[in-house]
């Protein structure tokens, strides 16, 4: 129907994939998330989730696929050489990413990962219809009628972009890899986010965790929960979970996120929300 919405969570770790029996709740794929838009499907970020959304898709036929990465770092690219569609000729896949431009292009990144001794095969072995385009983050995309998804640059070292899409008069946010100046609210987050919907954000750390990781480029859900209330948001989602917290930390930071700002929530494998 259109005027539907939705972002189906396939990863929602940081850095690194956590498999194991500790991570079975809240799951340990690297980031990768689905966002349908009536007809249009959206997918934000190339992590391991991408593997199991790909044979998600591959069952269900030949698809015409936005990706959109939110950077290059491992973590959000490595799913790309295991995702069925790419391997399937009547499918098509577009690649797009805000961080590169003008040094770099997306292409020449993705090939420089598929490449031996690395990767055994380069991207010529994808069947699909693909194409890469790089724009410069804080541009106005519109890939199809109807759809908008605004984007800003983000705090993060080599780079990132945050996303917010918009469709059927509802808009999702995704701010992923980013971190503030301390003690100031990002102005281009700001901007990006006022009186969205949802807003997916980067979580990695606790308040008491953070000192340790300052410059790394990643933040706290306090922080977070900070930048929803000043931006008016409506759901605040905790994303990009640090590889340490298995699901007996996230149950704690979940309780925690709950009461400092009821409604929120706490990313997980396979949680689908809908604004
Ligand atoms: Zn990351
Ligand atoms: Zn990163």
């Amino acid at each position: 129907m259109a005027g539907n919405l939705s972002v189906t969570f396939w990863g929602v770790r940081g850095s690194i994939a956590c498999p194991g029996h500790s991570y079975e709740r809240y799951g340990g794929n690297t980031s990768c998330l689905e966002v349908q838009c009536g007809p249009h499907l959206l997918v934000f970020d190339a992590g391991t989730g991408l593997r199991p959304l790909g044979n998600k898709l591959k069952a269900e036929g030949p698809r015409d696929i936005d990706l959109f990465l939110t950077h290059s770092h491992l973590d959000h690219i490595v799913g790309v050489p295991f995702f069925p569609p790419l391997f399937d000729s009547h499918s098509k896949v577009r690649f797009w990413a805000g961080h590169l431009l003008p040094d770099r292009r997306l292409r020449d990144v993705i090939c420089t990962m598929m490449v031996a001794p690395l990767f055994p095969v380069p991207i010529d072995i994808f069947a699909a219809a693909t194409s890469f385009n790089d724009f410069s983050a804080g541009e106005v995309l519109r890939p199809h009628e109807g759809l908008t998804l605004k984007t800003a640059k983000l705090n993060h070292p080599n780079d990132a972009t945050g996303y917010r899409v918009e469709y059927g008069g509802k808009s999702i946010c995704y701010v992923t890899d980013t971190e503030h100046v301390a003690g100031q609210l990002d102005a281009n987050i700001l901007e990006l986010v006022a009186g969205a919907d949802i807003l997916i954000y980067d979580s990695t750390y606790t308040e008491e965790e953070y000192p340790h990781f300052a410059g790394w480029g990643h933040y706290t859900w306090v922080q977070g929960v900070r930048l929803a209330d000043a931006a008016k948001v409506k759901t605040f989602v905790a994303f990009h979970h640090d590889h340490s917290h298995d699901d007996a930390f996230m149950d704690g930071l979940a309780n925690d996120l709950a009461k400092a700002r009821p409604g929120s929530q706490v990313a997980r494998e396979g949680m689908t929300l809908t604004p």
